[in-house]
């Protein structure tokens, strides 16, 4: 390993702080400057990894992975290995994340990411990040009784997984409460059963009525009230929180090693490309942190749907919020200026990836940053090169919040595109897809975001042989009735009860906590709402 990894330390990507643990950074979520957290530096992977990872089990993959990041000084490998071996036992597939041979031909693969609590590709960060918050809460909590014990308020919105796979992960732990906000209309009836008929008393969902970037305005507000934050011990579950990121990376790894082992991959070709449906820029980045570390990975494939703020800004250079159109009669679109930018979200068949903005490409911003300036002589020190891409991300970010968008310079984007590329499946191919891919191997049903990502697949080149493409299916498809309908309502023989995992079978008939909340600016309200169902929780856990 190079001299700068296994620092095990965590920076925030604007600049103001440095040197922070992993417990820190986990438990903050947001860093106090409202920047990200990151690894001071990305480990690069231990010489013999090949060998020795090819047929560890994930749960023993993690663990390798995790170790490469978490400080054995935080946690011991014991306490870890623990965690990890915890976090994958709630999984239904002993592989955990199986690759399957999609289209052989074509050389597409699936690596199913379904297999979890909740169904979706959530539950593979999520689960660890529960443990992980009890394993830290424990340890804090040892010896004291009572009020001297620390509780935490784990906040989170939702657009449809996270708050299921966050309320599965933390249902039931002690001196922790859940609070999840999500769109009021906005999410599937699946995913709304889910979370709300969870019947612990430290889970409360509160309804909005507004959009999923509303529901996620509200959480950065609350985070960024010190007051809130410090007298409620607020933490994030959304994809900022750098552990989730962290324990997607075993997936890309578990992939490779299972396509190397079935033959499918000839690790000498270098040619493994990932196509990821992406909304948060989460699940792909834990791919580029996968590849930074030495996993050979060709390409990463970001497939949106039409929101498609990652697509445009890798063909443009732009990042910037969508323009609020509105169709005329003819079909020409005009700026609609009545409204704020803010308010501009397209719903799709793909609602998980319904965003406008990727929180998570600050992160990226900031390792190219820092790229550039690490091979410009004229920088001397790490610190100052560190300094620099701090304040560029600042400077982009600012523009993003006070004019909607930034441009990037050449270099910036040369390097971007030099490990990722980007495609934007639209709704009427999302269905085609399901459709196709349903004809091709026993029927097998895509769910709409899964479908986006092997969608986008099947426009690239073929890989050559010995090579692979694998598309990520982040969902079940039961939890998307409206696109598997539209595309195999007309099926003969197809039947979507015949789809359905028993564990759905009655669940939209269960009684339901959740709390609505009806103007999507009532930062006030949700504060007392948390403020006093803390309490509550308190009074209850204490006597
Ligand atoms: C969250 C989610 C995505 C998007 O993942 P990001 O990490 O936010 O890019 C895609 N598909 C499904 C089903 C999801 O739940």
């Amino acid at each position: 390993m190079s001299s700068e990894t296994a620092s095990f330390k965590y920076l925030s990507t604007r600049g103001g702080s440095y040197g922070v643990s992993f417990e820190k950074a986990v438990l903050d979520g947001l860093a106090p400057d409202n920047g990200l957290y990151i690894p001071e530096a990305i480990p690069s992977l231990p010489d013999d990894w090949h060998q020795n990872w090819l047929n560890l089990s994930f749960a023993d993959l993690a663990f390798q992975i995790l170790s490469l990041y978490i400080s054995p000084e935080e946690i011991s490998p014991w306490e870890l290995k623990a965690i990890v071996q915890n976090s994958y036992s709630t999984f239904r597939v002993p592989e955990i994340t199986p690759t399957i041979a999609l289209d052989g031909d074509r050389r597409v693969y699936l690596l199913e990411l379904f297999h979890g609590p909740t169904f979706a590709f959530k539950d593979v960060a999520l689960q660890f990040l529960g443990n992980l918050l009890e394993f830290f809460l424990v340890r804090k909590n040892k010896g004291k009784m009572g009020k001297d014990r620390e509780h935490l308020a784990v906040i989170g919105a939702t657009s449809g997984d996270t708050g299921a796979a966050a309320i599965y992960g933390l249902k039931g732990k002690k001196d922790v409460s859940i609070f999840i906000l999500y769109p009021n209309g906005r999410i599937s009836p699946v995913q709304e059963a889910q979370m709300t008929s969870v019947q612990d008393q430290n889970v409360r969902c509160l309804s909005l009525d507004g959009t999923f970037d509303d529901c996620q305005d509200i959480v950065k507000a609350l985070f960024a009230d010190s007051t809130t934050k410090e007298s409620l011990k607020l933490c994030g579950v959304n994809s900022i929180n750098i552990s989730r990121i962290l324990a997607q990376i075993t997936y890309y790894f578990a992939s490779y090693f299972s396509l190397v082992r079935s033959g499918a991959l000839d690790p000498s070709t270098n040619a493994i490309r990932f196509i990821t449906p992406s909304g948060n820029f989460g699940n792909v980045l834990a791919g580029y942190l996968a590849k930074r570390m030495g996993l050979p990975i060709s390409k990463l494939i970001i497939a949106t749907n039409e929101n498609d703020i990652l697509y445009r800004f890798w063909k443009t250079g732009t990042y910037e919020k969508q323009p609020i159109v509105n169709h005329t009669k003819d079909g020409v679109q005009i700026r609609d200026g009545a409204r704020p930018l803010d308010e501009y979200v397209k719903e799709t068949l793909s609602p998980a990836m319904d965003i406008q903005t990727s929180s998570n490409v600050e992160r990226l911003l900031w390792f190219i940053a820092f790229d550039i300036c690490a091979t410009d002589d004229s920088i001397i020190g790490l610190d100052t090169k560190r300094y620099i891409a701090g304040k560029r991300v600042q400077e982009w970010q600012n523009a993003l919040k006070t004019k909607g968008g930034f441009r990037v310079e050449k270099k910036v984007l040369d390097i971007a595109r030099k490990h990722f590329e980007s495609e934007r499946v639209s709704d009427p191919e999302t269905v085609t897809t399901i459709r196709e891919v349903y004809g091709w191997r026993n029927n097998y049903i895509l769910d709409p975001h899964s479908a986006i990502g092997v969608a986008a697949a099947l426009r690239l080149d073929k890989p050559p042989p010995g090579g692979c493409d694998v598309a990520l299916s982040t969902a079940h498809p039961a939890k998307f009735s409206r696109a598997v309908e539209m595309a195999l309502g007309n099926h003969k023989g197809f039947q979507f009860r015949d789809i359905l995992p028993p564990q759905f079978i009655g669940l939209e008939a269960l009684p339901r906590r959740q709390i609505h909340v009806e103007k999507s600016g009532d930062l006030d309200g949700i504060r007392k709402i948390l403020i006093d169902e803390v309490e509550k929780e308190l009074e209850r856990q204490h006597s």
